[in-house]
């Protein structure tokens, strides 16, 4: 072999510690590699002959075409230099990402053509997920902007596993990422050209498919459903699984960001999770409106909770004694609002951040708010209450029973002074957890309420399961309470049963005078509505108390 022509060339002062240089003479394919790359990617030596398989070999499976093709292009005259992103496995077997450049270098007389390259190493285990190798979320953050320069239309699909912890739980960390990494390796059949598949946070894939697909989304996700009722068979153990997921549509010529991108994502994976028992969810649309809009307006107010809170005040709503007319209590109401999007209704956000992880800080921060508040009032009316809407990402925290004794203790704060309310949306957490927890709350004197009474399926079954003290029975009951004899009948059998069970109710949404003295046909201790006063930031809630029920006029 003569390798005169390639020792000759230096690579000194080319390289260093995260660049490795390699130079291929094109007559005799033998190519010379920096001693650096040798040791990195483990090569057989400084000279190799014939190195095109054996690299092929190394780079990732899903990047190999895009390697090739512009490697072909290189040669084939059709672009001057070869430039290309790719995952390859280096001497510990794990992908790293790396740019590859190169240009084809003529010798003096037609002969002597070299082909000289860099391999510059992003040590990208940063977009690189070490467990299966795939593209992680940060690549998938840093691709979706590509993606969103393109303004191509692009389907999403994201799909988690179920249950994954009971997994690594019962068999342990390494058998978990065994498994993770068996399930990767069978993903990767979906990935072709303009189909990436990715690993994104916890136990969620994401493919995005960019144009015409051979398959249609929901066909690929029955095909890994298939999989994951197969299951695999790991250490003579097997083990069945369960996926959820759904899918997001981005228009062509929109111009949605990456986080907003994930915050549909998110919504679609835990409605599919959590309402359809793992049926696939479609991003609807219609019912967001300008899907770009709402999304943007997400992903600001998830920027916002992390920026301290920015733009979040709460308001309250007057609670008072049916039969008096007093005032007992207030419920907070969060409230955003934004220079750009103006206030933003807590009916749209919530249901969209109430499963995000920041909602939590944002929990926190609405009850510190309405305890101190509260605890102003309570100076001159030792009994009042304020009930503060508690979500399920709140309680299903192990810390959360830490938050609330810790703010209590801190703000010196009476717990019997402070009622949680539940919507039925809690029903996602196991009913034994609820039970223990509701039971830790009630046992430190804080009051439950079962909020939006009567409008799921499962609010008797919540009743049943758990001991509440109070209903508040939903607006949509009360409206039209007047003429409709069903919401007559429902609210009676209501109030009849709390009176049995000895709780109290509290009616919501009433707006007029005939509606709150129709209501005297029932037993209901409490209203709350707008014929009281609509929600309203504090200084105007502490006027109100002060006029007292003389201010029913002119809200
Ligand atoms: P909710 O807890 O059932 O709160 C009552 C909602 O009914 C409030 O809407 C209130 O403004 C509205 N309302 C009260 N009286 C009347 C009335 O007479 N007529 C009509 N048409 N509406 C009335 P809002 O403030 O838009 O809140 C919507 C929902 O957002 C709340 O329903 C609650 O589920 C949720 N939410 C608000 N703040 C928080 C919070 O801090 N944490 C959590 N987890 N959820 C919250
Ligand atoms: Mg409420
Ligand atoms: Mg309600």
């Amino acid at each position: 072999m003569d390798n005169m022509n390639l020792k000759n060339i230096p690579f000194e002062g080319v390289e260093n510690d995260k660049r490795y240089v390699f130079i291929n003479d094109l007559d005799s394919d033998v190519s010379r590699w920096s001693k650096a790359a040798v040791d990195y990617f483990d090569l057989p030596g400084e000279y190799i002959e014939n190195i095109g398989d054996l690299w092929l070999r190394r780079i990732h499976p899903e990047d190999r075409q895009k390697y090739e093709e512009d490697l072909r292009a290189v040669f084939d005259g059709k672009k001057q230099r070869h430039q290309v992103d790719y995952r390859v496995r280096n001497k510990h077997g794990e992908y790293v990402t790396v740019t590859c450049s190169g240009v084809v270098i003529m010798g003096a007389n037609e002969s002597g053509k070299v082909f000289a390259g860099i391999i510059e190493d992003h040590e990208n285990s940063d977009v690189i997920d070490s467990v299966t190798g795939l593209y992680n979320i940060y690549a998938f953050m840093q691709n979706a902007e590509k993606y969103r320069k393109r303004r191509k239309e692009a389907l999403l699909l994201i799909f988690g596993i179920n249950y994954f912890s009971d997994i690594n739980k019962n068999y342990g960390f390494e058998f978990g990422n065994h498994f993770l990494k068996l399930f990767a390796d069978e993903l990767r059949q979906f990935a072709c050209e303009g189909v990436q598949l990715y690993r994104m946070d916890g136990i969620k894939f994401c493919l995005v498919m960019e144009g015409q697909q051979s398959f249609a989304p929901e066909v690929m996700y029955e095909m890994i459903t298939k999989i994951a009722y197969r299951g695999y068979d790991i250490d003579g153990v097997h083990v069945s699984f369960s996926v959820s997921g759904g899918v997001v549509k981005v228009e062509k010529g929109s111009d949605i960001g990456s986080s907003a991108v994930q915050a549909s994502l998110s919504y679609v994976w835990e409605k599919s999770k959590e309402n359809h028992l793992g049926e696939l969810v479609y991003f609807d649309n219609e019912k967001f409106g300008s899907t770009q809009k709402n999304l943007e307006i997400v992903a600001e107010i998830r920027n916002c909770v992390l920026q301290n809170m920015k733009g979040f005040y709460l308001c309250y709503q007057p609670i008072v004694e049916s039969a008096t007319g007093n005032v007992c209590g207030m419920e907070a109401l969060l409230r955003w609002k934004h220079p750009e999007y103006g206030m933003v209704s807590p009916a749209i956000f919530i249901p969209w951040l109430e499963s995000d992880p920041c909602f939590y800080q944002l929990g926190e921060w609405v009850l510190r708010q309405a305890m101190t508040d509260t605890k102003k009032i309570l100076v001159n009316n030792p009994d009042f209450r304020v009930n503060v809407n508690v979500s399920s990402q709140q309680i299903s925290r192990s810390g959360f029973r830490d938050t609330v004794c810790n703010l209590l203790e801190e703000l010196q704060f009476p717990a019997e002074n402070l009622c949680m309310e539940l919507t039925e949306r809690v029903l996602s957490l196991n009913v034994n957890f609820l039970r223990q927890e509701l039971e830790f709350f009630k046992s430190l004197g804080i009051m439950i309420a079962l909020d939006d009474f009567g409008t799921g399926i499962s609010s008797l079954n919540l009743l049943l399961e758990l001991s509440v003290d109070e209903l508040k029975i939903d607006r949509n009951f009360i409206k039209d309470i007047i003429s409709n004899t069903n919401q007559q009948t429902i609210v009676e059998t209501i109030a009849f049963c709390a009176k049995k069970m000895n709780l109290s109710i509290c009616a919501e949404g009433v707006e007029t005078t005939e509606i709150k003295n129709y209501l005297e046909h029932y037993e209901i201790p409490e209203q709350q509505g707008y014929l009281y006063a609509k929600p309203i930031v504090y200084e105007e809630f502490l006027e109100y108390l002060d006029r007292g029920t003389d201010a029913l006029s002119g809200q």
